[in-house]
């Protein structure tokens, strides 16, 4: 009767002790549900649907990783806000694309804007709708309006847009009248662009009056590139340099006629003094390009 008694307490007190480990065991699995809902799956399941777990966990990553994605990106939204009047920090934010690359086949679609013949008034109006576009262009600027323009040669640059070279005077008679004044021109240019801009100011990005076609001006795209210099030239534009004044609806219907079925588009448009309709046109020109999934970079 001792010896039973005694056997039934040995008995009592190793169930307790099994019953306070699985209390244990269960205390523990469940912080481990509370952590993480990956865990409870591979520990519930069995082997034969440790397949689907991964396959889960992976989805389930991935989504982490689109999260993370999407907040960067507000991040960098919240930036740009942030420093829209700060013009050095938004540099990053910039898609600068080498001219090599511009029109590079692949899904991507860019569009880049470029100003020809400015600076004049007109700039000054494009910059602005620039600026609440939060969009960035190409400005190909001539030398003899430069240098009456130069708060405007400035702001171009410290909002962060694209400065080439277009010539001293763009008279198509005397720059296509021998190489040497053709690299003069363009030299004086720079010239004065360093005066405004200060000695560090560097563009090796140029565009031919009339555009760089035609066999006529081999002998000028050589001795452009042997100065180092890259040049390019178009494959939209909304034609306001050519025949009569065009109203700002015209201008818009040549860019969606240039630009279809294009993902790389170079747009030309002028900035000189007479294009008033040309500013006109910009916020409509803007908002088309982007409805059509275009993404806007200055070249390089
Ligand atoms: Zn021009």
């Amino acid at each position: 009767m001792k010896v039973s008694r005694k056997k039934r307490f040995i008995r009592f007190i190793f169930l307790c002790i099994i019953s306070i480990v699985i209390i244990i065991i269960l205390i523990g699995n469940h912080k481990s549900v509370s952590y993480s809902g990956k865990k409870i799956d591979v520990q519930n399941n069995d082997k034969n649907n440790l397949n689907e777990n991964s396959n889960q966990n992976s989805i389930e990553v991935e989504q982490d990783y689109n999260e993370t994605d999407l907040s960067t990106d507000n991040r960098e939204d919240d930036i740009d806000n942030d420093t829209e009047n700060d013009t050095e920090d938004d540099i990053d934010t910039v898609l600068t694309v080498p001219v090599e690359e511009a029109y590079k086949k692949d899904d991507r679609k860019i569009a880049f804007l470029t100003f020809d013949d400015g600076p004049s008034k007109n700039t000054t109006e494009i910059l602005k709708i620039l600026d609440e576009e939060n969009i960035k262009a190409t400005f190909f600027v001539l030398g003899k309006l430069a240098k009456y323009n130069d708060e405007t040669i400035k702001d171009i640059y410290n909002k962060n847009h694209k400065i080439g070279n277009h010539t001293y005077s763009h008279e198509y008679r005397k720059i296509y009248s021998s190489t040497d004044i053709l690299l003069n021109e363009v030299n004086k240019t720079n010239e004065i662009l360093k005066g405004i801009l200060g000695d560090d100011f560097k563009s090796n990005l140029f565009r031919f009056p009339g555009g760089s076609f035609g066999e006529n001006k081999s002998v000028y795209r050589q001795a452009i590139k042997n100065q180092g210099y890259k040049y390019v030239d178009w494959n939209a534009l909304n034609k306001d340099s050519e025949g009569r004044n065009k109203t700002p609806n015209e201008l818009l219907l040549n860019i969606k006629e240039t630009t279809k079925n294009k993902k790389r588009v170079i747009i030309l448009m002028h900035d000189s003094a007479t294009k008033k309709n040309t500013v006109e046109s910009l916020p409509m020109v803007i908002d088309y390009l982007k409805n059509e999934g275009y993404e806007f970079g200055v070249l390089d």
